[in-house]
């Protein structure tokens, strides 16, 4: 399960933060999570529920920002921004189209990972 291993390892990277400063608990955990990875947000909080359930995480709340995926062309090089309900859905992922050149041969440079980018804690 895709959700899963993504919560699981949000969970690792929030608690050894909340480690290095003595929390007792993490009440909240915010993410950035791009749009490619096709995490469903929905999912991801039912699975943190899980991987968190009785450690210091418990019933921290999920903070989900969703940051739009970006491909480079080969053809002009030049940066566009893709989103999965525009093209992907149709497509396939690996057939983004350069919007300044109509060329597919593009390569994904953004929105393919999930980055915690803060916690709040309880000392
Ligand atoms: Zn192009």
């Amino acid at each position: 399960m895709h959700e899963f291993a993504f919560a699981y390892d949000i969970f690792k990277i929030a608690e050894a933060t909340a480690l290095k400063y003595n929390a007792q608990k993490i009440t909240e955990v915010y993410l950035e999570v791009g749009e490619l990875t096709l995490i469903v947000p929905q999912l991801l909080r039912q699975s943190f529920k899980m991987a968190t359930s009785g450690s210091i995480a418990e019933g921290a709340e999920l903070k989900i920002e969703i940051v739009p995926g970006k491909i480079k062309c080969r053809e002009c090089g030049k940066v566009s921004t893709v989103t999965l309900s525009e093209e992907a859905q149709l497509t396939g992922l690996q057939l983004f189209q350069c919007k300044f050149c109509e060329s597919k041969n593009t390569e994904i440079v953004e929105g393919k990972k999930a980055n915690v980018k803060n916690i709040k804690i309880q000392e």
